[in-house]
């Protein structure tokens, strides 16, 4: 039988910006759209999203040490949303930051593609940030091909 699923659901996390916890959010994303039935693409199009901005949060948000990351999920029926939020160096200029291949990393092992494919495999990339207090990145993406015309609990 087919899972009954509710209209709304919310999950949130805190987690440390150690490179393993990739991997967490991959998995988050992955289990927490799951209910909705999407298609291997749409999953897969999500876990890369939130995989690029915990990436970011991971490597960018705390060059001086450890910090935490706070990941919010969010669903309204079919509309998934997911908060990645860090209290790190922050953006100055978040609009130059989402440009393709725009990158402040020196060392020359990053493409400056994130952002890019965040606004590829989802339908809506909002970002907030302050230069000193952090960033908050939120994606939005419509997936699964759940009825709603039926009575959920
Ligand atoms: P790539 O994602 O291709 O490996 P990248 O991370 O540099 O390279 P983007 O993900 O597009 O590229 O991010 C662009 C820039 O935005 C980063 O180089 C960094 O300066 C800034 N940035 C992104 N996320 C954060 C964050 N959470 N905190 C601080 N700076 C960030
Ligand atoms: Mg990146």
């Amino acid at each position: 039988m087919k899972e009954q699923i509710r209209e709304v659901n919310r999950v949130e996390m805190t987690f440390d910006n150690n490179p393993e916890n990739e991997r967490i959010g991959r998995v988050m994303a992955s289990a927490f759209a799951a209910a909705l039935n999407p298609t291997m693409e749409e999953l897969s199009d999500f876990k890369t999203a939130v995989s690029e901005a915990v990436t970011n949060a991971i490597i960018h948000a705390y060059p001086a040490g450890r910090g935490d990351i706070l990941m919010i999920f969010e669903r309204e029926r079919d509309i998934v949303r997911v908060h990645i939020q860090d209290w790190g160096v922050g953006i100055a200029d978040i609009r130059q930051s989402m440009e393709p291949l725009y990158t402040t990393w020196k060392s020359g092992e990053r493409s400056g593609m994130g952002f890019t494919f965040m606004e590829a495999f989802t339908d809506r990339v909002e970002v907030k940030s302050e230069p000193g207090k952090g960033t908050t990145v939120s994606l939005t993406k419509k997936m699964g091909g759940v009825q709603w015309n039926r009575p959920v609990n």
